[in-house]
């Protein structure tokens, strides 16, 4: 994203230098373009920064890069911007709004030059100590030398192409698409626009409406311009030429339109999985099948601040719907094709749109709030877009409405969908915030034709006590609403309509199944002692106050993970250390003096943070995650150890650092506790310990062990790295077992190490599955982490055992060829035991 790439090291005694700014979609655009201004300077100390491309090799702007490297750029002399085109140009004066420091924005000019001839004469004039002004007088008259060269004689005076504007030049085209100028061809048509440097205004001749302007997507989308019209393309400014003969040939090609693109626009294809219904949450359902249903935003529930205060939630609220759709822009260009990740551009349009957002901000800056200022300029763009006469294009009037809407769910942070009647719930998948938000007096269980049992929505379904059966296909989606489901979310079974025998028989286990859970409750408080004595810990994994309220009363011998990413999700800042504080306190409180282990943010992957920047990854699985990303964030991380050191100091706890792969990462990350400790050092009493997540760091625990109290083995993330099968991937699901033999491998190697030393836990998902259960403690591991409903269950469970047992049927395991023969195996052993 952003990155320094210039010296500015003046010399003792030195007039500060104007600092530069280099803004262009393409990073190795900018680095070379900076590469090229170096070599003019001579050495000369300079800064210049770069904010380009949304990561090495993936085209865009961000406004908060922006922002940061005008801040790296800035000093006393000031600096100047220098912007490739279209959205470079937008993302920076939002960058400008997004200054904290407003004597930081008095001293920062937009320069209109071309970029690189720009940059070149900024980077000399700068480097020669001239004022910001020079330096931007310099870079807009950095094409004079250029257009006087190439002028013909019989030009005349040739005029200043970078300040003079040509005479208006006009043609027109007939529109080709067989659905007219809809939502793609017009996002197309509005990005070349963008991409030059002239006015130009499009009328319909063929219905004789008024010139819009060919930049805005929402006026352009007005002309309702159908198949057969003819449209009029008036340009004027240096570019003007060009942008009326692109326009014409683009118009020519259908700009862009693939034919079966322009007969069917393409939903989504949900990938098929290849098995059936796997188990993801114990327990039975029975009910009435339920779709979540859309819900409005409350528009009423604004508290509103001055309007800087507005406009800025606005600016950001954009931004971090901006980088979802890229995000889900390149996963689409990816796993379903180019041509169809094409949609998302039209909605990216309309989030860049000039015209819109002059509107917003028009709206705010006559004291109405964020809301009603986006929801308010959102309708009058939905009401064009809906009074089009053409019905193709008036059915995009709801692509305006889903884009716009992401905006005001961002803005008040409320879901778009809910339950709103009793029943199971079917749906193709659930982000981690509507499994967290589900209504338990409605969800008595859920069906997803999608995800699989390690996923995030899985793993909070389990903490809140919600039956669930993944990956169940598609046609799931198809069965009407009302239809009596019967689902077990412990064996995966799941069926619609049946017969009046079938729903009596769940009904009976329902109620067994209730008894049993009494049974093992009452037995919770009591410690996890096998038959032959061994204790075994059973801790809960927590995500929230009131999972440890809950895990305190199923008996939980204390908390051997709390996942602290939840309180950083679905929110439009990071919780400032004294919310932490709060947070981690409240928890450990309601833990009631028994050990809590927080982990560091463990975002990245499949938890994205909206406002944390993050490189658009092809493997977010495998690029910047946990630890990686919090090494990134040194800041975030360093005020997320002070709470966690805080919480220390009144209650017995743990710190466990997520997705380490080499012990440098652990070296660095107690470093950085360090120095949040602050001079009271380390609180005494402070455990420090890693996840045992990736194979690498399994296979070498040896060089860990110095860094380390403890380690706590991440059966998810270790399975899906060691067996390659991505988690919350329904058609690898059946795949990413974690009683493969090649896992426990891996888990045997760091019990034996850690054996007499350190202790190893295990709080990934198997440490609840019954017949993972004999295997992991047979392979040394003494503590157990679950969802807190597990708890009592997985007590129970250790007490059956008889650990020697467990051991050989351990040892056994390891030379099986798959997890499906350590299965039947550890059932085996549980059948001959009398479980
Ligand atoms: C794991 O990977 O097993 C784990 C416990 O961490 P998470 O599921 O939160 O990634
Ligand atoms: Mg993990």
């Amino acid at each position: 994203m952003a990155e320094s790439v210039g010296e500015n090291s003046p010399t003792a005694g030195a007039e500060p230098r104007v600092g530069l700014v280099v803004v262009s979609h393409s990073r190795t655009l900018a680095s070379s373009a900076v590469a090229l201004a170096a070599e003019m300077v001579h050495g000369r100390p300079l800064r210049i920064e770069v904010a380009a491309g949304l990561d090495d090799t993936t085209f865009g702007t961000d406004a908060v890069a922006i922002m940061e490297a005008i801040e790296r750029a800035d000093g006393p002399a000031g600096v100047v911007v220098l912007m490739d085109l279209g959205s470079a140009v937008l993302s920076t004066e939002l960058a400008l709004d997004l200054l904290q420091d407003p004597s930081v924005r008095d001293r920062v000019t937009l320069s209109p030059a071309p970029l690189v001839e720009g940059l070149i004469v900024a980077a000399v004039s700068a480097a020669g100590g001239a004022s910001r002004d020079e330096v931007a007088a310099e870079a807009r008259d950095s094409l004079m030398g250029k257009s006087g060269h190439l002028s013909t004689p019989d030009a005349g005076t040739a005029p200043d192409a970078g300040t003079v504007t040509a005479d208006e030049v006009v043609g027109v085209f007939t529109v080709e698409n067989p659905h007219g100028l809809h939502a793609r061809p017009a996002a197309r048509l509005v990005s070349e626009v963008r991409a030059l440097d002239a006015s130009v205004q499009l009328r319909n001749l063929t219905t004789g409406g008024s010139p819009v302007p060919a930049r805005s997507l929402s006026r352009v989308a007005t002309l309702a311009a159908l198949r057969g019209h003819e449209v009029e393309v008036r340009a004027s400014g240096p570019q003007a030429n060009e942008a009326v003969e692109h326009l014409l040939t683009l118009a020519a090609r259908r700009f862009d339109e693939t034919i079966q693109e322009a007969a069917e626009p393409p939903a989504r294809a949900p990938a098929t999985p290849t098995h059936g219904p796997l188990p993801a949450s114990p327990g039975i359902a029975i009910g009435p099948l339920r779709r979540l249903t859309a819900v409005p935003v409350d528009l009423d529930r604004e508290t509103v601040e001055e309007p800087a205060v507005e406009w800025r939630r606005i600016v950001e609220s954009v931004a971090a719907v901006r980088r979802d759709i890229e995000h889900v822009r390149v996963v689409t260009a990816r796993e379903v094709g180019a041509e169809q990740a094409g949609i998302f551009d039209a909605h990216l349009s309309l989030l860049t749109d000039e015209e819109m957002l002059a509107d917003v901000k028009a709206r705010t800056s006559t004291g109405i709030g964020a809301v009603a200022a986006w929801a308010g300029s959102l309708a009058d763009v939905e009401r064009e877009w809906a009074s089009l006469p053409d019905p193709y294009l008036r059915e995009r009037a709801a692509d305006v409405h889903a884009v716009g809407d992401q905006v005001l769910r961002a803005l008040t942070g409320e879901p778009a969908r809910r339950m709103t009647a009793q029943g199971v719930l079917v749906a193709s998948d659930l982000t981690p915030a509507e499994t967290a938000g589900l209504d338990l007096d409605l969800v008595t269980g859920v069906v997803l034709a999608l995800g699989s049992p390690t996923s995030h929505a899985a793993i909070l379904a389990r903490a809140r006590d919600i039956p669930v059966v993944v990956g169940a296909g598609p046609e799931v989606l198809s069965i009407p609403e009302g239809t009596t489901v019967l689902l077990d979310g412990g064996s995966g079974e799941l069926q619609f309509d049946p017969s009046p025998e079938l729903l009596e028989d769940y009904q009976r286990r329902s109620a067994n199944a209730a008894e049993q859970r009494a049974r093992q409750l009452a037995l919770a408080e009591q410690p996890a002692v096998s038959r032959d004595g061994v204790h075994v810990a059973v801790a809960a994994n927590l995500g929230s106050v009131a999972d440890a309220r809950a895990a305190l009363s199923a008996g939980a011998d204390g908390a051997g993970l709390v996942r602290t990413e939840f309180l950083f999700l679905d929110r439009s800042v990071a919780p400032d250390v004294e919310e932490q504080k709060a947070e981690y306190a409240a928890i450990a409180e309601a833990m009631g003096g028994r050990r809590v282990t927080l982990r560091t943010l463990d975002v990245g992957g499949d938890k994205p943070l909206s406002y944390l920047r993050m490189p658009q990854e092809v493997n977010p699985f495998l690029g910047q995650r946990g630890i990686r990303l919090s090494l990134e964030h040194r800041d975030l991380l360093r005020e997320q150890m002070a709470a966690i050191c805080h919480t220390a100091r009144s209650y017995p706890t743990s710190v466990m650092i997520p997705m380490v792969s080499t012990p440098e990462e652990m070296i660095e990350a107690r470093q950085v506790l360090l120095e949040a400790a602050g001079h009271s050092g380390l609180p005494e009493g402070l455990h420090i310990g890693t996840m045992i997540e990736v194979p690498a760091a399994a296979l070498k625990i040896e060089a860990f062990l110095p860094y380390v109290d403890f380690v706590s083995i991440g059966t998810n993330d270790l399975t899906q790295y060691a067996l390659a099968a991505e988690r919350g991937n329904a058609a690898v699901a059946g795949l990413a077992d974690a009683l493969d033999p090649g896992v426990l491998q891996l888990i045997a190697h760091v019990c034996h190490a850690a054996r007499g030393r350190i202790d190893v836990a295990v709080c990934g998902e198997a440490a609840s599955d019954e017949l993972a259960i004999p295997v992991l403690v047979g392979l040394g591991v003494r503590e157990l982490s679950v969802s807190p409903p597990a708890v009592p269950r997985v007590k129970a469970a250790v007490r059956e055992l008889d650990v020697e047992r467990c051991a050989e049927l351990a040892q056994q395991a390891l030379t099986l060829p798959g997890a499906a023969d350590v299965r039947k195996l550890s059932l085996a052993m549980l059948s001959e035991d009398g479980h």
